[in-house]
């Protein structure tokens, strides 16, 4: 029996795409601005130049100047970080975004830091990273972001909510949980080498999965009534050869226990975009010295 609210990402994504839609064509209306959203990708691999794509079809809809850049996959990491700083200088641009993961002959650190932190849209530039923790004004990573409104949409209150988040990498795990911190939760961060995970998130209110493992999270981790958001993307082979995304999360057992729960697909993913679209229209306003566009759903 399926007790849970689905969380309907692709909805609530749709509607904060309509509201960047909106505040970039009062930026143009009231200021002559449009924003632009620069992405550069190195190497060919095909996966991340169809979300790069998205990412540009995604941008004209919502009316934001988008600028490819595509690196061969053999290219020095001087020439990137040049690249890097002549999108930083080009008025036209007001948020770079690098496609990670980078050749291992390429240092991200080096990269990201080159990225003007006003134009930082992924939100992982160091001064970003430090401005998130002590809550002062920053560009928020994007999935993070994304997860949040989720949870809200269905929570309203999440003061002294018992949050457990299932990862701890630097694009998702730790600013979310940077996140919950400031929205007055309490937070437990579980990784590889946490003991007796399975009892961790069985405490957890809101069970945020981001372990990149499929499926891992069943119904009996769950603590009955959780909200539980699925970050997870993995592509797995079903026995008939075909492949499929699965989240980190057995999404049918999950149904039975949970209170609500994201989808994989039409969960996080489709929030991702959106809050990247919403960042770079944020990054174009914070530039110019105008105040935060007014957007509904953040
Ligand atoms: P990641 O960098 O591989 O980090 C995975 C985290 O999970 C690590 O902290 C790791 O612990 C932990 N972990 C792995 N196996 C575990 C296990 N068996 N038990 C407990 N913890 C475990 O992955 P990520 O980049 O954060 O991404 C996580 C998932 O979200 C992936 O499926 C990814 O595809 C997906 N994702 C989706 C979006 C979206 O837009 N929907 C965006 C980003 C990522 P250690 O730190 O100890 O190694």
């Amino acid at each position: 029996m399926a007790n849970a609210i689905v969380i309907d990402g692709q909805a609530i994504a749709a509607r904060l795409r309509e509201h960047v839609a909106a505040a970039v064509a009062e930026l143009r209306a009231r200021h002559g601005v449009t924003p632009g959203l620069a992405a550069i990708i190195v190497g060919d691999d095909p996966a991340s130049q169809i979300y790069v794509r998205n990412k540009a079809r995604a941008c004209a809809a919502a009316g934001i100047a988008s600028f490819e850049h595509l690196l061969p996959a053999d290219a020095a990491e001087p020439d990137v970080i040049a690249l890097v700083e002549a999108l930083d200088a080009d008025e036209r641009v007001d948020g770079i975004l690098v496609q990670l993961p980078l050749p291992d002959a390429i240092d991200p650190q080096r990269v990201i830091a080159a990225i003007d932190p006003q134009k930082d849209v992924d939100g992982f530039h160091p001064l970003n990273v430090g401005w998130l923790w002590s809550q002062q004004r920053s560009l928020v990573p994007c999935t993070p972001q994304g997860c949040l409104i989720l949870l809200k949409s269905v929570r309203a209150d999440l003061v002294g909510a018992e949050a457990v988040v299932l990862g701890r990498s630097q694009i998702v795990g730790r600013p979310l949980a940077a996140l919950l911190v400031a929205a007055d939760c309490t937070v437990t961060m579980a990784h590889s080498k946490s003991r007796d995970i399975k009892a961790v998130c069985r405490r957890a209110d809101i069970l945020i999965a981001a372990s990149g493992q499929p499926e891992m999270v069943t119904a009996d981790w769950i603590k009955p009534g959780a909200t539980v958001i699925d970050v997870g993307t993995n592509r797995i082979v079903t026995p008939d050869g075909a492949g499929r995304l699965v989240g980190d999360v057995d999404f049918a057992s999950a149904l039975r226990v949970a209170g609500a729960i994201s989808p994989v697909p039409g969960g996080v993913g489709p929030m991702t975009i959106a809050c990247l679209l919403q960042n770079t229209v944020i990054a174009a306003c914070r530039r110019r010295g105008l105040p935060d566009p007014v957007l509904a759903d953040r």
